[in-house]
């Protein structure tokens, strides 16, 4: 994202719709700038602002005779006056930001929105996640904090020691070079985006394993890390996940439940696990 400084009055309209305090103002030049460094190219500044079109020369004489008089003259706080936000076109690696940032944008890895991943919401239909599994899905960064693919990896090559699988229909994995290793290609480490997610699974009783090397690793990455952990009910409806989270000291409630209710398309159709 940039600014035309052609058009820019510097009303700072643009500030607070940036999830990432990218924007700021140059007091020296009196325009607003965009910090390419934070910037994750989610397109909301650009997205959320109506534009007008007035005149920029005319706006700074206003708002500098006005400001004379001690009189401010603000647009409306949703309104960039002068259509000065631009977009850039974006090139690799640069691209993946706007990627992992934009919900507007699919991933051309998975076609999902977002941050690409159905995760294991549609294990009915998916089945992702098999009896006697545990899956996990790890979440870096958010809104006003981000990640960079620098961070991640150091996760995923601290995970990719443990016998697990990384889920290959997800985005990161389609960026790994070595997903054995879990390591990351070299040209997107420095690359930041709003949030991503890393999926896994393995061994129920290998779970509390991967509790504790996200525990240890989370705290050196400057990012916040939230994770999830699914499984499958056998048919009494019980399972060995819940049990062995309390008994590492964790508390454990149900938060979404598969019912087994999901069916593929007609089209894809075929015997789902459920249905087997
Ligand atoms: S809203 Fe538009 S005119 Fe106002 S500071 Fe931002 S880019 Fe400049
Ligand atoms: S594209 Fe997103 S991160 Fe970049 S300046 Fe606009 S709102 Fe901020």
């Amino acid at each position: 994202m940039d600014v035309d400084q052609r058009k820019c009055v510097a009303c700072s309209n643009c500030i607070p719709t940036c999830p990432m305090g990218a924007i700021y103002i140059d007091t020296t030049l009196n325009r607003a700038k965009v910090n390419l460094e934070e910037c994750v190219e989610c397109h909301t500044c650009y997205r959320g602002m109506s534009k007008e079109r007035l005149n920029p020369g005319l706006v700074r004489t206003i708002r500098g005779v006005l400001k004379l008089l001690r009189i401010r003259f603000d647009p409306e706080p949703d309104v960039c006056p002068t259509d000065a936000l631009l977009p850039q076109e974006l090139t690799w690696p640069r691209s993946v930001r706007r990627a992992f940032s934009d919900p507007l944008v699919p991933h051309e890895s998975t076609g999902i929105h977002g941050r690409g991943t159905e995760e294991v919401k549609t294990n009915d239909v998916t089945g992702r996640v098999q009896e006697g599994e545990a899956g996990f899905t790890i979440e870096f960064g958010r809104p006003g904090v981000g990640v960079r693919f620098r961070d991640i990896q150091k996760m995923t090559m601290a995970l990719a020691a443990l016998p697990i699988a990384f889920e290959r229909k997800n985005p990161v994995y389609s960026l790994m070079s070595d997903p054995a290793a879990g390591a990351i290609r070299q040209d997107v480490l420095d690359e930041k985006v709003l949030s991503a997610i890393v999926e896994l699974k393995t061994r129920v009783e290998q779970a509390p394993h991967v509790l504790h090397v996200v525990e240890e690793v989370a705290p050196t990455l400057e990012t916040i890390v939230s994770i999830g952990v699914s499984t499958r009910c056998d048919a009494q409806g019980d399972e060995l996940l819940g049990s062995l989270l309390k008994r590492e000291g964790y508390i454990f409630y149900r938060g979404k439940t598969n019912l087994g209710l999901g069916r593929r398309p007609e089209r894809q159709h075929s015997p789902s696990p459920v249905q087997a």
